[in-house]
């Protein structure tokens, strides 16, 4: 038996399958169409939802889900420092709220569905043991007996002689040249060791790979013995990496731009396992504008790096990855131009139209596409979106409009539909704003003030309420504010004012201003004769009343 056999089995003795048959018998190839991709979205759990993670995401979801593919959610929990406890149920739920859907992996609970499992990195011991097993065999791999002490000695050694710093050239030496029978007796004694790739690595040598996004890349290659498995058998980032997305026949990894520098350590473990790597696509960070310059979107400065910031503001989730999609592909919002109602998932989005060079958050764009996506929705569709929100951010809210859905979805259908529906709500919690003054509860005091003297509008309302009727329709609505205003001293044609002023007061556009403030508090409302028809006799004229007594 050659050492290298005898070294493999002495550190695995109860492996006894190859990656082939491993990956023959349980992780078959896919039987998926010509062109289909698989992807994967692979957070750790640490609780914390990046918008960027959305970003990253959602690019996964899409390539995979447009070519009829399969994307995949999967935990990597290999490092226990940076877990939370409900780390894995806070993504998967976030991920969830935006529509983010995976066909294999792990659910909120924990639980998982797929043919390709387990999904969790930890629970996944044994794929890693029977690929680093193999690489042993070869002797590309060994075991490491270095305690931390003399790592940090060569640390400073290197730093002191200006030296790359890493487990490379003489430091190896050492552990890469142990004996089979040192090897056994340190292991006999207890002594604790790392498993590391034998790096075939040159300084100065380069590597070349293409990405899908960036192009091609040409950088440093790896002559750093990285570690593939921990002293406690479980694997670093970069050897589970390998080893599950071969097993889960991923196509097309796509991960945040800050794992480009640890590529050439990837192709090389692929080669090195005689696999051919997937396809990589390194997504952008999320960047923001501060100060002239352009940073990364920070979770400890920016509030908004949380997802949890966009469900709390209310943001529909449409809304968001439509933005997330402007961000991402240029090219969509003229398509969006051309297919104005089309939902965004009908979007042909390509991961090789992504711009590499930082996608730039914009909270005002966002706001504006948000906007209209909402104008866009039904009266239905907004108060099912309103009260799903209400219930858990603002409860009074959520009780009046529940206390009488009918009124709610009359006022949410005013100057809705249309050719240029109005986009006065960008997000959930503008609605208590944009809708109060409907409501004695959510009333609250009005600051408009109008340029009409105090006696003139206390006569306009005065002679409306002689002429108010909730009967009338629009258009004689319209007609009776017409009727008033000679009488007050206002012309009843805008165009006619306008040419000559002289003797008038104003038009009847300041009349029915007048009518507006007094009945809502604002000066911008959408159409006056819908939203009294809404209110009904009793409050327009409870209103004109109080109106009359406050000016
Ligand atoms: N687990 C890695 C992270 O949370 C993901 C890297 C990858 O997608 O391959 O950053």
């Amino acid at each position: 038996m050659s050492d290298c056999l005898k070294l493999a089995n002495l550190l695995f003795p109860d492996i006894h399958e190859t990656p082939e048959e491993l990956m023959e018998k349980t992780f078959p190839a896919r039987n998926l169409k010509q062109g289909a991709a698989v992807t994967r979205f692979a957070p750790s759990p640490t609780g914390f939802l990046h918008i960027g993670g959305v970003f990253a995401s959602m690019a996964a979801e899409r390539t995979a889900h447009l070519s009829d593919g399969v994307c995949i959610l999967r935990i990597e929990d290999t490092d226990k420092k940076r877990e939370m406890d409900d780390g894995v149920s806070i993504i998967v739920n976030g991920l969830a709220d935006f529509g983010i859907r995976f066909d294999e992996g792990v659910h909120a609970d924990g639980s998982e569905s797929g043919d390709y499992g387990p999904y969790t990195q930890s629970k996944r011991r044994y794929p890693y043991h029977v690929f680093c097993k193999a690489l042993v065999e070869k002797g590309l791999a060994y075991p490491c007996f270095c305690t931390a002490e003399r790592l940090s000695e060569i640390r400073a050694e290197q730093e002191k002689n200006n030296v790359t710093p890493g487990y490379w050239g003489e430091y190896t030496e050492q552990c890469r040249n142990r004996s089979i029978e040192e090897i056994e007796e340190l292991i006999k004694q207890g002594v604790p060791y790392v498993v590391r790739v034998k790096s075939p690595g040159k300084v100065g040598g380069r590597v070349k790979f293409r990405d899908i996004i960036r192009g091609d890349i040409e950088m440093e290659e790896n002559f750093v013995d990285v570690v593939l498995l921990k002293s406690d058998g479980i694997p670093t980032y970069h050897f589970a990496h390998i080893v599950d997305d071969t097993l889960m026949r991923v196509t097309h990894v796509t991960r945040g731009e800050e794992w480009i520098a640890s590529a050439p350590i990837h192709l090389q473990l692929f080669w090195l396992c005689g696999l051919k790597a997937p396809k990589y696509a390194h997504v952008p960070s999320i960047m923001k504008e501060d100060g002239g310059g352009k940073r990364k979107l920070s979770k400890r400065k920016d509030p908004e790096a949380a997802v949890s910031y966009f469900v709390e503001e209310g943001y529909p989730a449409d809304a968001v990855m439509e933005y997330l999609l402007t961000i991402a592909n240029s090219n969509f919002e003229d398509w969006r131009r051309q297919n104005k109602t089309a939902h965004y998932t009908t979007f042909p989005f390509a991961l090789n139209k992504m711009s590499p060079s930082g996608a730039l958050f914009d909270l005002a764009k966002l706001q504006s596409v948000s906007g209209t996506v909402i104008s866009l929705m039904t009266a239905e569709q907004v108060l099912e979106s309103v009260l799903a929100w209400a219930e858990r951010y603002d409860k009074q809210l959520y009780d009046v409009l529940s206390a009488d859905k009918q009124k709610a979805l009359s006022i949410f259908s005013v100057d809705r539909g249309g050719n240029k529906p109005r986009k006065d709500i960008a997000k959930w919690n503008e609605v208590r704003a944009y809708i109060s003054y409907f409501y004695d509860e959510l009333r609250e005091q009005s600051g408009e003030v109008l340029e009409i003297a105090a006696a003139d509008q206390k006569a306009i309302i005065e002679k409306y309420l002689t002429v108010y009727s909730p009967d009338h329709d629009k258009d004689t609505w319209f007609a009776t504010i017409k009727g008033m205003c000679e009488g007050l001293g206002f012309c009843p044609d805008v165009k006619q004012y306008k040419a000559d002023p002289t003797g008038f007061k104003g038009h009847v556009g300041d009349v029915s201003s007048v009518i507006r403030v007094a009945v809502t508090g604002r000066k911008n409302t959408p159409d006056l004769h819908a939203v009294m028809t809404i209110m009904g006799k009793e409050t327009v004229c409870a209103r004109l009343n109080e109106y009359l007594e406050r000016i």
